[in-house]
């Protein structure tokens, strides 16, 4: 590959991505109105913002990563960090999802959820009350720590466990936006009953390709 395309490549993680389905490829459990303005809406703005930022904070999203951004957030300002954790979060979030009925995690993924939380049943639990208690806008996630260890936690707002700044820390593997944006035309208050249907379309390939 020649360096010209690598640079390319690595400046297009600061970019939206292409959804990779259909507005109405998660029916029923998200509905295709809420898919549009979620991604065309308000996905859209935090890649807009995250650009600008990188302008007026001189941020080369041709030499620098988006994970790198994530992990050094302290040094920029809120502009960057809300705008560059929505943009990084929802990217993650449209993989971590898929159309059709889930099934649920196999190989290496089953048996470290089996390790770390006893059952899936059990992991969904805890990780569907991570969302619930989450309070006002945030996320909800999955994520593998330094030690290799699976854990379960939430960050508020648009941040996440790549950042310095948060308190929970480790490889992102499954991601959850519960920010209203994410369930209201559908479910309105009702944001348990949003995250007990999301784990219809929890895309569990994905999420075992994300473990170190
Ligand atoms: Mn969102």
């Amino acid at each position: 590959m020649i360096p010209s395309v690598v640079a390319a490549a690595a400046g297009n993680e600061f970019e939206q991505q292409p959804l990779p389905y259909a507005y109405n490829a998660l029916e029923p459990y998200i509905d295709a109105m809420t898919m549009e303005i979620h991604y065309s809406k308000h996905a859209a703005a935090y890649a807009k913002n995250l650009a600008d930022a990188c302008v007026a904070e001189k941020v080369n999203p041709q030499t620098t990563s988006l994970e790198t951004l994530m992990k050094n957030i302290s040094k920029y300002s809120a502009k960057m960090r809300n705008n560059g954790g929505g943009h990084f979060n929802h990217e993650f979030f449209w993989k971590c999802m898929k159309p059709g009925t889930s099934t649920q995690p196999s190989g290496k993924l089953a048996a470290a959820i089996n390790q770390s939380f006893g059952s899936f049943e059990a992991f969904k639990t805890a990780f569907a009350d991570a969302g619930k208690n989450r309070f006002g806008s945030g996320w909800a996630w999955l994520v593998q720590t330094a030690d290799g260890n699976l854990k379960i936690g939430s960050t508020p707002n648009q941040d996440n466990p790549l950042m310095d700044i948060s308190d929970l820390k480790g490889t992102p593997l499954l991601g959850l936006d519960v920010w209203e944006h994410a369930y209201y035309l559908k479910y309105q208050n009702k944001r348990p009953d949003y995250i007990n249907n999301w784990f219809n379309i929890v895309n569990w390939d994905f999420v075992g390709s994300q473990l170190k």
